[in-house]
């Protein structure tokens, strides 16, 4: 371990850090420009992370004036590692040689190495000429919207910048690594009552769960609102349902096991559907939908909450919009960011106009709503869904635990933290929130 990242570890002040050297290379996960073609043949669900999915040295690139090195203390798995590591649908390397050809510090991304991960918790090591809100030694989140402040389309909405990218997914220098390079513009405060690993599991789904039900971008819900949570012990459900909950809703979640049911009970959602349980079959064949099953659907949510729901939180995609557009209100939204089981989507657009919907596409949040998202985990407000703990050696076993949907909640990766549990300061409010309610899922898993 070098000088400045001993020192950070240790609590070393800005003045300190600045003063020590950063080192050549450092240590981290990525996938290889050469490894592109090597699951094509197979199904989606045989290709294999673990297969993709390497550790080593990198070589540690400049820092440009607007960015910042932060030591990661952990980070974790999202979805868009599984499907970095697939080369589904795209393999990223596509995105990285498009950011080479924007600018020259652009050029820096565009390697046959692409680092990857989209959430970190950790130590700022040196920030570049230019930031002025972030010093060496800040603890801090990373939220992943990477944007060039310079491009006018971005000042409105920044997710609707023309060259808005996903950190860690369409840029390189991600977070699985011990160190990773970011935007000052994506740094939030750490939250000081979490440990490394529970505060870094949040920024990625939280963010995407607050824009899509809460944020005036997205469906806007409001009290006594009932919506429907594909999902809801998952990545992005286990915060949506949290949402629905604080905002004065009725969620409705869906899962596929006996012991995600009780999770979900724990965490307060009383209205939880089994979907195994209940078996639905809403494709009879790979061309064909059983409208009947929807209609069980609704049946079944409507036996639940006593009305149909006012808001659907769409992501599984194919198999599900042909039911989520059919069970959603009069009047209600469909709200969908992700179609993990195909985007091809197939829906009965009568049930739509008749009944005047709205289906509304979402994607991460611009950087007011994630910071909104992580002051409410900041506050307690909102519970870390971490359910287990991967070193960085460990990436590739984790995204399989991802890809094959057998976690629950976050999988959280120690980076440079040497073990679990650090990084608390804040006793009091840890206390206050609940030792209980902060390991829900990792009780669970
Ligand atoms: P996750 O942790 O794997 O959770 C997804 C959950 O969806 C699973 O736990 C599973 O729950 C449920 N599910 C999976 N396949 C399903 C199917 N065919 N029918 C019904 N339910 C199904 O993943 P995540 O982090 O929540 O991400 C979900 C999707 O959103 C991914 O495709 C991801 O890439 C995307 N995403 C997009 C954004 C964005 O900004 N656009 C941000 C985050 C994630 P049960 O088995 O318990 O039902």
């Amino acid at each position: 371990m070098t000088d400045i990242i001993q020192a950070a570890i240790e609590g070393a002040g800005a003045d300190e850090l600045n003063a020590l050297a950063m080192p050549d290379s450092y240590r981290a996960s990525f996938v290889r420009r050469e490894d592109v073609g090597m699951f094509d043949g197979l199904e989606s669900s045989e290709k294999d992370p673990r297969k993709s999915i390497h550790v080593g040295d990198v070589e540690l690139p400049e820092l440009a004036p607007d960015e910042a090195y932060v030591l990661v203390m952990a980070s974790s798995i999202n979805f868009n590692t599984v499907w970095t590591s697939i080369f589904e649908p795209l393999p990223t390397f596509g995105f990285l040689d498009r950011l080479g050809k924007e600018s020259v510090w652009g050029q820096r991304h565009a390697l046959d190495k692409h680092i990857i991960g989209s959430d970190a918790s950790g130590i700022v090591l040196k920030t570049g000429s230019a930031v002025r809100s972030w010093k060496a030694g800040d603890k801090v989140t990373v939220q992943c919207n990477h944007v060039d402040d310079q491009d006018p389309s971005a000042h409105d909405d920044s997710m609707m910048a023309v060259n808005q990218r996903i950190w860690g997914f369409e840029t390189n220098f991600g977070g699985l690594a011990d160190i990773t390079v970011v935007k000052a513009n994506q740094l939030m405060p750490k939250p000081t009552h979490l440990s490394w690993e529970e505060s870094a599991v949040n920024a990625l789904c939280n963010s995407t769960s607050y824009r899509m039900l809460v944020s005036g971008n997205g469906a806007r819900m409001t009290q006594g609102d009932r919506v429907l949570v594909w999902g809801a012990t998952g990545g992005l459900g286990a915060f949506a349902v949290q949402y629905v909950l604080n905002g004065g809703g009725t969620p409705v979640g869906v899962v596929s096991s006996e012991s995600k049911v009780k999770l979900l009970n724990e965490l307060g959602v009383e209205a939880v559907i089994d979907r195994r349980a209940a078996n639905y079959q809403f494709w009879s064949d790979e061309h064909t939908q059983d409208e009947s099953e929807w209609r069980r659907l609704g049946k079944d949510i409507r036996g639940l909450v006593g009305e149909d729901v006012d808001i659907v939180f769409e992501h599984p995609g194919r198999q599900t919009m042909g039911a989520s557009v059919f069970v959603t209100k009069r009047g209600g939204t469909i709200v969908t960011c992700a179609a993990t089981s195909g985007f091809m989507i197939e829906y009965d657009n009568r049930h739509l106009w008749m009944k005047l919907k709205t289906i509304k596409g979402s994607h991460f949040s611009n950087y007011r709503e994630a910071w909104h998202a992580n002051k409410l985990i900041c506050d307690g407000k909102i519970l870390p869904p971490l359910s287990a703990v991967y070193s960085l050696d460990e990436v590739g076993d984790a995204a399989w635990q991802v890809h094959k949907n057998l976690h629950e909640g976050k999988i959280g990766v120690l980076c440079a933290a040497p073990e679990e549990g650090l990084g608390i300061d804040n006793r009091e409010l840890r206390e206050q929130v609940g030792e209980d309610r902060l390991t829900i899922f990792r009780r669970h898993n």
